[in-house]
């Protein structure tokens, strides 16, 4: 293990801004430095590497780390090679701690170490040699249509049958990483066995070509059909798209994206030469693909089942990208026959069909209008007032202001009403310039408690020390700051961010830390951290005073012991 104390005296001598350089060429915007990001393609530039704060993060795929981190990344390298490239580079010999024996500090080790991905990388590399020795799964792929050459690229692999299989790619089949990249199922008992039995495996890949988690797929009938990697510090379900990665050249190209359900369905499209779709992970799509796909891509088409859940997917889809359409960006919907999934249309029918409907796809203001007018019958007044009531929360939730004007003016011609009645009577008020905050001058809400409390942190870990000894909260914000907290303490509070930003990098935390820090690059000079801090300890201790006192309250004036009704007068006169 590399001491904390190194890393910091590493980053200390380095400028992020040399090293990015050394691979990407930046340019000045501002107080940052941009580029195209090294990391997803893209025309315009949302990697951005921050001087000040000595770290980069990319709006668009959320790319985000240190100087080490970076190095990390688009080099490829392992950490440990990393930071021996970095330090031979200032003239730093590296120092290797050796571990010291305690079950703490083993296990801290490891919730910090970043070797997470490697383990992912064993076994992507296992299930691929278990594949080329079971006849009967690659006589399944045969038979859905897969050449080897696409298995190849998707790195399909097999997980035989059988309970403790990976303990032949894992020297110790006990350690603590196969449970927290969800490999294996850990029981009540203590027991493990592998969570993948006897399925034809799709690693999920990130747009950084590191492999985050898998689908499981089984050969014959079984349950579920369909088997994900859990939620881990590496794999995020709402967050990511499989299939992107291999996805990433074609979608520029074509400048369109399809979404699709399944893997198979993106694994089956790729075998017949569309290669610009991707499939979302067992959840709905979520508002974070849709910003995601249109920073890529001018024209997102979805294309669910033909069957009822399909259809429902669909107008969810069309729900949560109501606020993200952008003007001069298009979504459309491509519908199938009932009885299909894109991978048995385009086997049945061929490319060519298939993309012929892609092409035919129907704009989502059409599909819109369809389902808000679906079974009324607008002769009637009672058939235009429910076209008006229906329409209301879609139309007023679209924030592009032409599509939402044109949408409008529809609904309206719809329901025989004039535009400005329609607008009356959706409370739409002609824009108006309030008062604004400093975070929504920068287009932004403002931050949750606990997630600027974390910020605070980051920005000046020595204010760990007047943290109250009983600060606690909920949530994915206050479990950073708890954890934040407790590598400070180990340290007496002297490192500084980037060393903090590095320390959680590949922990359960590290996205957190990542979305925490983006955000802070939107804080004008004038930002007053400790003020900031100061006041939110004081809202802390302040609700504290409350729910003691209410406590005592609740037990009654005569039920208290002598030291409590002390104290609760004294709360009393505090107010
Ligand atoms: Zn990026």
């Amino acid at each position: 293990m590399i001491p904390k104390n190194f890393i910091q005296d590493l980053l200390n001598r380095l400028d992020i801004v040399d090293v990015v350089e050394r691979y990407v060429p930046l340019k000045k915007a501002g107080a940052n430095f941009v580029a195209c990001c090294p990391f997803h393609n893209e025309k315009s530039p949302s990697f951005t590497v921050s001087q000040t704060k000595q770290f980069y993060h990319c709006f668009g795929c959320g790319a985000h780390g240190t100087a080490i981190g970076f190095v990390m990344e688009h080099a490829g390298l392992g950490y440990v090679d990393a930071i021996e490239e970095l330090a031979r580079g200032v003239g730093l010999e590296v120092p290797h701690e050796r571990q010291a024996a305690g079950d703490a500090q083993r296990e801290y080790a490891q919730k910090i170490a970043p070797d997470l991905y490697e383990v992912m990388q064993t076994a992507t590399h296992y299930y691929r040699e278990q594949l080329k020795l079971s006849q009967r799964a690659i006589d399944y792929l045969k038979q859905r249509g897969l050449s080897g050459e696409i298995a190849a690229k998707f790195g399909i692999g097999y997980a035989p049958d059988g309970w403790q299989n990976l303990a032949a790619a894992f020297p110790d089949y006990q350690d603590a990483t196969l449970n927290e990249t969800g490999l294996v199922i850990t029981t009540d008992e203590a027991k493990r066995y592998d969570r993948f039995r006897d399925r034809i495996m799709f690693p999920i890949i990130n747009v950084r070509g590191q492999v985050i988690g898998f689908g499981g797929r089984v050969l014959d009938k079984g349950e579920p059909k369909y088997l994900n990697s859990p939620e881990t510090p590496l794999f995020e379900k709402g967050r990511e798209l499989y299939g992107l990665y291999q996805a990433q050249k074609a979608i520029r190209a074509r400048q369109q994206v399809l979404v699709v359900e399944g893997y198979m369905d993106v694994v089956a499209l790729a075998q017949h030469g569309v290669e610009y779709a991707v499939a979302t992970l067992g959840t709905a799509t979520t508002p974070y693909h849709i910003q995601k796909l249109l920073r890529l891509t001018e024209h997102i088409v979805f294309s669910f089942d033909g069957d009822k859940a399909g259809q429902k997917a669909a107008w969810r889809a069309l729900e949560n990208a109501l606020p993200y359409l952008q003007d001069g960006k298009r979504i459309s919907f491509l519908f199938l026959p009932v009885e299909h999934d894109p991978d048995s249309f385009i086997r049945e029918s061929g490319r060519d069909v298939f993309e012929q409907r892609v092409l035919e796809a129907m704009p989502l203001s059409s599909y819109l209008l369809r389902e808000v007018g679906a079974e009324l019958d607008l002769r009637t007044q009672e058939g235009r007032n429910q076209l008006l009531q229906r329409a209301k929360p879609l139309l007023t939730a679209i924030a592009a202001p032409a599509t939402a004007l044109l949408l409008r003016k529809e609904v309206a011609a719809l329901s025989g009403v004039s535009q400005a009645e329609l607008e009356a009577l959706y409370e739409i008020k002609p824009v108006a310039r309030a008062p604004r905050s400093a975070f929504q001058k920068a287009g932004r809400a403002p931050p949750s408690a606990h997630r600027l409390l974390l910020q605070c942190l980051i920005e000046q870990p020595a204010l760990g020390q007047q943290m109250p000894s009983d600060w606690h909260g909920q949530g994915s914000d206050a479990e950073a700051v708890l954890a934040v907290l407790m590598v400070l303490r180990e340290t007496d509070f002297t490192l500084n961010s980037p060393t903090l930003t590095q320390l959680f990098q590949g922990t359960a935390h590290e996205k957190t830390l990542a979305m925490a820090e983006a955000d802070m690059l939107n804080w004008g000079s004038d930002f007053d951290v400790s003020a900031e801090f100061t006041g939110l300890i004081g809202k802390f201790n302040e609700g504290l005073r409350r729910q003691k006192f209410q406590a005592l309250q609740a037990k009654g004036l005569s039920n208290l012991t002598e030291p409590e009704r002390e104290q609760f007068l004294l709360l009393l006169q505090r107010g």
